[in-house]
Order: structure tokens, then sequence, then C-alpha cells
């Protein structure tokens, strides 16, 4: 049996090893098998990494984590017939049910049954990963490789990002993890008039500036109505996104609203919120869950924005070799960075 080098969560305990794994059979019909070349640290992966309390209930193990992740095709099953040997591909992380209400109507991010690539089954940070065809991404031409492993995290920066009309539109960001970043870029890239992003994280805070917003302001330092003030702003922000998972953030973000605001929420909380609806039913605003990415209109988008001009590289800043993927962890749970970047090769 052929052998390949994967992260594994082996025990019940926190860390990864570095392990020779079987490598992945031959895809099956409809199956593609992806030679991975750089793997990207998702926040997942660090709860994986920690081993906390979600973690426990969700992994079966031992498992291959890791989702995000750009590579090449490296074979095809029966019936695979638009993927070349060598294709750069990066894959959607979400493995849907396809007999759902939901996946039927073609929503197939509301699926009821998604099975997480990485968390739930075997994931990217291998040599190898067998993916069903359908997850399956091809990434354009003239798109950056490294900005191509994070097509899942960018997705679901589009995702929240796109859910609401944002040309000329006043723009609230809380939280500044690498999401909220690529969310700052895009609102800024689509046409929204300000765009605040607050954290209380000085890096981040430094990198959502690069990032494009207007003004990046420490949220436990600055009070939202100076911010407001100096911007010239005369009634609330229209659009929000909350990104952060802190109750404080989403409050402070509720008491800045305009009436008819419109709020995405990405970020998860840990716990059950204590905020005034009277907040959210008396200015008539909008709330939007989200999860994961529209399976392929956000993909589609990503690259198309991409093409236009969005730039996100700076989202990314620490890269390392596989065989220091024990630094490259540490530097994503010290919060001291965009995302991080390891090479396989
Ligand atoms: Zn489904």
């Amino acid at each position: 049996m052929q052998k390949m080098r994967a992260l594994v969560k082996e025990r019940a305990e926190v860390g990864l090893q570095l392990q020779e794994v079987p490598r992945p059979a031959a895809p099956a019909a409809q199956e593609v098998l992806v030679k991975v070349h750089k793997a990207a640290i998702c926040g997942t992966d660090v709860h994986i990494w920690n081993w906390d309390a979600w973690a426990q209930k969700t992994l079966p193990l031992p498992l291959v984590v890791g989702h995000e992740f750009v590579g090449e095709v490296a074979a095809c099953g029966a019936g695979v017939d638009d993927l070349e040997i060598g294709t750069r591909v990066t894959g959607e992380g979400h493995i849907t049910c396809a007999r759902c209400r939901n996946c039927l109507a073609g929503k197939r991010h509301l699926c009821i049954k998604p099975r997480g690539v990485g968390v739930e089954r075997a994931g990217a940070f291998a040599d190898f990963i067998l993916l069903p065809r359908p997850n399956v991404y091809r990434i354009a031409a003239g798109i950056d490789t490294e900005v191509a492993a994070i097509y899942d995290p960018l997705g679901n920066a589009a995702h929240t990002a796109l859910e609401f009309d944002l040309v000329g539109e006043d723009v609230l960001v809380t939280g500044a993890g690498p999401i909220g970043l690529m969310v700052t870029a895009i609102a800024r890239h689509v046409g929204a008039r300000h765009v605040v992003t607050t954290d209380v994280n000085p890096q981040r805070i430094q990198l959502a500036k690069a990032m494009g917003a207007t003004l990046a302001v420490n949220a436990a330092q600055v009070e939202m109505k100076t911010v407001m003030q100096q911007l010239g702003m005369q009634e609330g922000f229209d659009i929000g996104f909350e990104m952060s998972g802190n109750e404080a953030a989403l409050r402070q973000m509720l008491g800045c609203l305009n009436h008819g605001a419109k709020v995405s929420l990405l970020g998860i909380f840990t716990q059950p919120l204590n905020i005034d609806w009277n907040d959210i039913i008396l200015k008539g605003i909008t709330m939007r869950g989200i999860y994961g990415r529209k399976m392929f209109d956000t993909w589609y988008k990503v690259t198309s924005m991409l093409q236009s001009g969005l730039d996100i590289a700076k989202v990314i800043t620490h890269r390392y070799p596989l065989q220091e993927f024990r630094t490259a962890f540490e530097q994503m749970r010290s919060g001291k960075s965009g995302k991080v970047i390891i090479d396989w090769r």
C-alpha cells in the first residue's frame, strides 16, 4: 500500500501529528484525487488543534484534518471527463447530501446534512485528498496560487459581504480575523462608501487598514459615536458584518446601525447572547446567518472580483514548510497573524 504524509488528529488530546498514512485508493466514479501543493490553517483547524468542546463532540478519530488547499489533479475516476491530470484546483469543504429539499432546489449551502472535509471525513493536510467531482473547483489562469489556497475562507467572506447591496453604503465590520479582513477588502472593492472595521488586537487593526478599511479602530478604546462624527455620518451604519462571535461587538453594532439596516452574521458565538431584541425590532433590522459558501455562485464571484482588481494578498502573513507545522499553528493561535500557509512540497 502506498503511503503519504498527513497531519493527523490521532488521539483525544491537544495538537496534531505528522504521520505516514495510507494514500487514498484510486478515485471511484465521479471522484478526483488531488495532489496538495499548499494548505492554509483555518480557525476550525485551531479548534481541532486545541481539542476544545466542539472538536471533541464532532471529530471521528483518527482523522486527517485540514480543508483549505490548492493542488493539482492527480487522477480522475470514471465519468470525470472535464478535468485533466495537472489541472490546478481547490475544493469546496462541504460535501452536501444531494437529497434534501435545499440541495434538490439548488441551494446547497443550506443542505441539512453537510459533511465537513477535514472535520467529518479525511482532509487536505496531506499529500493527496480524494473529493467528489462536484466539490473540485478549477482555478482560473492568472489567479495567484497562494490566494487559490484560501478560496474557501475567501468564499465565506464573499458570501457574507455580497448578501446585501453595499454600493454607496456605510459598512461596519466587527472582527478583523482573516475572514473579517477579506470582508473589509470586498466591501471596499464593490463600492461601499465607508468601511469601518473593529477589533481589539493591534496587529489585526493594522491589517484592516492595509486591506482597505476607511477606518480601523480598537473597539475597546473608541466610541462608535466618535467614529461616526469623524466620518461625517449622520444616522448610522447601513450594513453590519459580525465576524467576531463576540457579544460585546454585536451589542456595539446594534447600537450604531441605521433604521432598516442589514446584518450578516458569520462569527460563531460560544454561548447564548444577552442582547436587547427591541434594538432589532424597533429599527426594522434584517439579520442573516451565513454558513459556508454558495455552491458555486460564490466561487464564481470570488474569481471575477480577483480578476477585476480585488486584492486580498495581504491577508496572507506567514508561510512555513510542512516540517514547521507546529510553528505555523503557534503563529495562528497567537492571534498575531492573518492567514498562515503551509507549503506541502
Ligand atoms: Zn442536502
